[in-house]
């Protein structure tokens, strides 16, 4: 896989996955896109439901990465990262749940974390010359925990998670601060987007990067990116197994998002040809993406706390590939871009009240469902768009959470107790450990170089 920079128009420049892999971001700022997207055979979408998901997940990964890997060890890769299930639950006829939580953080960013932690200790291992890697990574929760797990006691890896404090739950705080070994915890005075500008400015630092061999393992590495496209396919070859599967019908599928990388996940597997008619994007308040969507004007604004907190991005890290996908096609002009990316992706948002009604209406009405907050919003993008849609489709609503991480809030809509999942409760007792520091780069930095 050949790979250029978003802010390289004239692609004067490609890089190799591995290149992209470790770089995480061009130094140019812009992000890593694949410079072509191989359609997968017709045969391969014909017999799909007959392959497992892992199987499925290795031929989307080997036509995608090519020969950078060999196929003996992608297929091992895929089989040690991609370990877990990823069920349709159905709620009705056109309303199905796409479960993306059942890996070891129960959160869907375990798919993406630990297809990368083993893509990197593969390339790490090939070379006998590679220095220690220091994966930084800014977290809303989510993010990190999964970045934690996947690289737990991975050799030749350190990973510094940084996270907003007191703006995650208190689960999540469990989750990022319990892990210990080679992952360390900091606790930042300030906000997500604080994280994460600060590890951007970290990465584009030339000390920094001098006396440390930095990665991110944020959604804007590409190697995270790849494995979020795997379910898509997979949820198809689910469907298809169904006998009353009708391929007349639309697919849909509304994607709770925040960095909108896992909304890119699913551009990826509709341009190598996984029969997607629209994708919902699906947002809480902070709705940067669906605001773009409705007056072609994107306007980062300072993010917004809310019941999904994993969604509360108020600058989009993904949005410049998402543009991406449609650039070659729109001749560089602004209105065609647009109107290019409206027909693939319809913007929706909600309010926390919403939200929270969602999640009680889903109990209620769908024989006891517990939704979490995040997939809460996807349901209620998928509902809105399947009324102005007026055809009969297959729905699916990327479930990205367990509802046991948002224990609270889904006791107080749905006035049930959620059991907690036996992961969740060993985490109870654990001892926080983490280290506090302002919202200032240069702690970061002074703190980083004492790792070095
Ligand atoms: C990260 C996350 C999201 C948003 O995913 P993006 O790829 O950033 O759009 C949604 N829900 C949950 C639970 C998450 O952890």
């Amino acid at each position: 896989m050949q790979l250029f920079s978003t802010n390289d128009i004239a692609r004067k420049r490609e890089v190799s996955f591995r290149e992209a892999v470790f770089k995480s971001m061009p130094d140019d700022n812009g992000l890593y896109m694949p410079a072509f997207f191989p359609k997968l055979p017709h045969g391969f979408f014909e017999h799909i439901e007959k392959f497992t998901f892992q199987e499925i997940a290795f031929e989307v990964a080997q036509t995608l990465i090519g020969d950078e890997i060999p196929a003996l060890a992608l297929r091992q890769i895929v089989e040690e990262a991609i370990n877990f299930n990823a069920p349709i639950v159905p709620l009705d006829k056109q309303l199905h749940v796409l479960e993306l939580f059942h890996g070891p953080t129960l959160a869907f960013k375990d798919f993406g974390a630990r297809f990368m932690a083993r893509v990197m200790s593969w390339f790490l291992q090939e070379d006998a010359s590679a220095r220690e890697i220091h994966i930084l990574v800014a977290t809303s929760g989510d993010t990190g925990s999964a970045v934690a797990q996947g690289f737990l006691n991975v050799p030749g890896i350190q990973v510094t998670l940084l996270y907003p404090k007191g703006k995650v739950s208190q689960l999540q705080e469990k989750q990022l601060t319990t892990v210990g070994n080679n992952v360390t915890a900091l606790e930042i005075e300030g906000t997500f987007d604080d994280c994460q500008r600060m590890v951007k400015q970290a990465f584009l630092d030339q000390e920094l990067n001098q006396r440390l061999n930095l990665s991110s393992a944020n959604s804007i590495n590409i190697s995270r990116l790849v494995p979020q496209s795997f379910y898509y396919f997979n949820a198809y070859a689910q469907l298809k197994r169904d006998i009353s599967f009708n391929p007349k019908r639309a697919i849909l599928f509304s994607v709770p998002s925040g960095n909108f990388g896992n909304l890119c996940g699913g551009l990826i597997a509709k341009r190598m040809g996984l029969p997607i008619r629209q994708i919902i994007a699906s947002t809480n308040v902070n709705d940067i993406v669906p605001s773009y969507l409705d007056t072609g004007s994107f306007e980062p604004k300072p993010s917004v706390r809310t019941l999904s907190n994993a969604m509360d991005v108020g600058n989009p890290s993904n949005f410049a590939r998402l543009q991406a996908f449609y650039k070659s096609d729109s001749n560089s002009d602004e209105s065609n871009l647009l109107a290019n990316i409206q027909k693939d992706i319809t913007g929706k948002r909600y309010t926390d009240a919403e939200t929270r009604e969602a999640i009680r209406e889903v109990y209620q009405q769908h024989r006891g469902y517990v939704m979490c907050p995040h997939t809460a919003v996807g349901y209620l993008g998928l509902k809105e768009y399947l009324k102005e849609f007026h055809r009969p489709a297959y729905g699916l609503i990327l479930a990205t959470a367990h509802p046991a991480k948002f224990i609270d809030v889904v006791e107080e809509a749905t006035d049930e107790k959620v059991v907690l999942p036996p992961a969740l409760q060993a985490l109870l007792v654990k001892k926080k450990q983490s280290v506090s520091l302002s919202n200032h780069f240069e702690e970061l930095k002074t703190y980083l170089l004492t790792k070095a």
